[in-house]
């Protein structure tokens, strides 16, 4: 991260006064939450908040539930949302959260009294108009929902625009579950057309089949692309004449390859959209796929990104491709701040225009510069936070 945020910086001309803030996070919160399990006892879990930088906007970005959450994570995750958001023009700064646990071993109500307590805790840090999380992974609505409120009882009063991401009934937006997944589509569009080629002769494979997964492959099957196979925590589904994406249910189907095998797997284009990492040195020189969209932050590790530029396999970057999310997230604090409520096509349309202008501008810098789309996002990004 600090190497490609300095190489950006060189490429355009910055001293390191203009840039180094950017290179630490403005804070960090560390704390305990003490949960009441069912049966009866107390369990503390360690939870993370980073707010990374404030320098266009309130500090935005997703809460996440894992059991490899560490501080270390929740900071390069915070920094990312930094550069997705100006890189997307939104008034956003960046932030990221998280809690150590594996919460498919909790109940419901142990995931409410976590989700209570852990906001508790946060909520002298969080605000409306000073840092605004959403989902990540393994957070969704009903997660986002129990947040708002109780932030909105520890100070005594509705504060909908405090998180994004909530149920439609609590302030939440048309279209933000889909939205990540819709924005990648829509890069992944764009890409075609600016490359000249006919997206529905493209094989596509995806791996994680969560909520963004499911959404991009949905679309491209609409659109008529062939998705050769998909993957989630059990395995990957593979079918050399395109999985049927409506009727596929992935619990009635027995996994026919590994994970491994997936990403390996020949196709036009992958979309690693499961979890950070997944690429990395040890199997970028096998990876077969002539483009990659990172639908996950942080898929393709630093090391593996060389291996595959060497390959002349390009990587469109998460801070651009997987946006459509926080981009979504900013018309639901809109219309939450502004009182009002937009129809699925204006957040469809907006979202649209968004992720068209800031693919534009990307290729034209990797275009122009002769350099990576990931490197040509920094600069876009960078143009933007050192602005005077
Ligand atoms: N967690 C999502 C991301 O990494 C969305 C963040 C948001 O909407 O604030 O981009």
């Amino acid at each position: 991260m600090k190497k490609i945020i300095e190489a950006a910086a060189k490429q355009l001309g910055l001293e390191q006064n203009d840039y180094i803030q950017f290179l630490y996070p403005e804070r960090e919160i560390c704390v305990s939450i003490p949960v009441m399990m069912d049966d009866g006892q107390i369990q503390v879990f360690q939870g993370y908040r980073v707010q990374h930088s404030s320098k266009l906007g309130p500090y935005k970005g997703g809460i996440r539930f894992h059991h490899e959450v560490d501080m270390d994570e929740v900071r390069s995750l915070a920094a990312w949302m930094t550069f997705k958001c100006a890189v997307v023009d939104i008034p956003y700064g960046g932030g990221k959260g998280g809690v150590t646990v594996n919460p498919s071993k909790l109940s419901i109500s142990e995931l409410e009294n976590l989700t209570r307590e852990f906001t508790r805790k946060l909520s002298p840090v969080l605000g409306e108009r000073f840092d605004i999380p959403a989902p990540d992974v393994n957070t969704n609505a009903q997660i986002m929902g129990w947040l708002v409120c109780e932030y909105s009882k520890s100070v005594g009063k509705p504060c909908p625009a405090v998180v994004t991401g909530k149920p439609v009934e609590q302030g939440g937006s048309l279209g933000r579950k889909e939205a990540t997944g819709r924005g990648l589509y829509k890069i992944i569009k764009e890409l075609y057309n600016r490359l000249g080629l006919e997206l529905k002769n493209a094989t596509i494979v995806i791996q994680g089949y969560g909520n963004v997964g499911y959404e991009v492959a949905k679309l491209l099957h609409e659109y008529g692309a062939k998705i050769i196979a998909v993957s989630d925590v059990c395995g990957g589904y593979y079918n050399k004449d395109g999985l049927n994406i409506p009727t596929f249910y992935m619990k009635s189907e027995k996994p026919n390859i590994s994970n491994s095998e997936l990403l390996e797997m020949p196709c036009d284009i992958l979309i690693p959209a499961a979890l950070g990492n997944q690429i990395t040195e040890k199997n970028a020189k096998n990876i077969k796929a002539k483009y990659i969209v990172e639908g996950a932050n942080g898929p393709v590790t630093t090391d593996a990104d060389a291996i595959l530029q060497s390959k002349n396999i390009m990587v469109v970057p998460d801070i651009l491709a997987n946006a459509g999310g926080v981009v979504v997230s900013y018309f639901e604090w809109l219309q939450n701040l502004e009182n009002q409520k937009w129809t699925i096509d204006q957040v469809n349309t907006n979202l649209e225009k968004i992720m068209f202008s800031a693919f534009e501008r990307v290729y034209k810098i990797h275009k122009n510069k002769n350099i990576s789309m990931r490197q040509a996002a920094y600069i876009a990004a960078l143009e933007r936070l050192t602005r005077k």
